[in-house]
């Protein structure tokens, strides 16, 4: 599995002879406080596993297994260099080798939530819902959403898949993730609109399964994006001002970065505000790529310091995996998933918890 990384040298090389110049990009190095895991560090061993300096061994596995896939580093990189699918390659050989953490793996194969709502869509249909791994909240707040901006009735796709299995290519299971998310392919054909509510299944359909030679027929939306402009009567439920986060895969993978906000400044009594770092180099809530499984410490510290610049401000998300996992790291701040944010404003009485 080395082999994979031969299509990368490129990027490779490039970064070994780097001054780290994307050091201070990197959410996961500047919460780890530690050279090894910086992009620069990440890469340096790749290099040494794939010319045969350094072994490919739990070590490699370890190390590799530090990055949330936020894309910051690209984002700064002068040579535009895409860290994280390099360092997927190298998930992949550690895991075909046995040496990949086993947090990592059981992260990639595990089961979504239940989800009551979803399994309640008939299958098919014009508009066919991809919750990935948000909860049952999320998707009962993004049903009304979407048949209150007009895209009902909603279905499933053929099927059952819910999931486009990103969470496999980004831990090292690169066949895996072709087998589901062809599976998510095929159950979507025919619709005229996917809707993701996680946007790295959009992500997925849109960018990365279309680079593995499966173009997905139907266009394929964030939630934020099928009702953008849609939502007539919004009645705001939620006293003074915000602070928005962009959800990594949302703004830097998909570039949605104002329809969200446009649709919360018409929930919120105040304004939406920035943290210093925003929008291309917006910061990271640190659930991403498994580090959550692996590194839960760090990734709970990577949240924190996502929200660190406006500390008394409630945050919104628009990812429920995001907003789960920022409520779980800030222990005590008010975290609200866009999606069930956005649902009780529609004027009538909300079922949502906050998710
Ligand atoms: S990603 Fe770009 S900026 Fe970062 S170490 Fe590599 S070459 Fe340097
Ligand atoms: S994608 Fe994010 S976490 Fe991963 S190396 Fe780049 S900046 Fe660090």
């Amino acid at each position: 599995m080395l082999r994979l990384l031969d299509a990368h040298r490129h990027a490779i090389d490039t970064c070994v002879f780097c001054p780290k110049l994307c050091r201070f990009a990197c959410p996961v190095a500047e919460a780890a406080a530690r050279e090894t895991v910086t992009p620069w560090g990440l890469m340096t061993r790749i290099d040494d596993v794939h010319v045969g300096r350094a072994p490919l061994d739990g070590a490699a596995g370890d190390l590799w297994a530090h990055c949330t896939g936020c894309h910051r580093c690209q984002a700064v990189c002068k040579h535009d260099n895409d860290v994280p699918q390099v360092l997927y390659a190298a998930r992949a050989a550690a895991a075909a080798a046995g040496h990949a953490p086993a947090a990592l793996g059981a992260w990639a194969h595990s089961a979504p939530p239940p989800r009551p709502a979803f399994d309640a869509l008939p299958e098919g249909g014009p508009v066919r819902l991809v919750p990935g791994y948000v909860d049952d909240d999320t998707v009962r707040a993004a049903v009304r959403l979407l048949e209150a901006a007009g895209h009902g009735p909603l279905g499933r796709p053929v099927g059952g898949a819910g999931v486009s299995g990103i969470r496999l290519l980004e831990a090292g299971h690169p066949d895996a993730f072709d087998v589901a998310a062809r599976r998510l392919a095929d159950g979507v054909e025919g619709a005229r609109l996917v809707v993701c509510l996680d946007p790295a299944d959009a992500l997925a359909l849109r960018r990365d399964l279309p680079a593995r030679g499966r173009t997905v027929g139907p266009p394929v939306q964030h939630l934020t994006e099928a009702v953008a402009g849609r939502l007539a009567a919004l009645t705001p439920v939620l006293e003074g001002d915000v602070l928005y986060l962009d959800a990594c895969r949302l703004g830097r993978g998909l570039g949605v970065y104002d329809a969200p906000r446009r649709t919360l400044e018409a929930v919120i009594t105040g304004r939406v505000v920035e943290a210093v770092m925003h929008h291309a180099e917006g910061g990271c809530c640190g659930a991403g790529a498994g580090l959550a499984a692996t590194q839960p410490a760090l990734a709970a510290q990577v949240g924190r310091e996502a929200v660190a610049d406006v500390p008394d401000l409630p945050v919104v998300v628009a990812s429920g995996v995001c907003a789960g996992h920022l409520r779980v790291a800030t222990a005590g701040r008010a975290v609200h998933g866009w999606a069930t944010l956005v649902a009780r404003a529609l004027g009538r009485p909300g079922q949502e918890d906050e998710g």
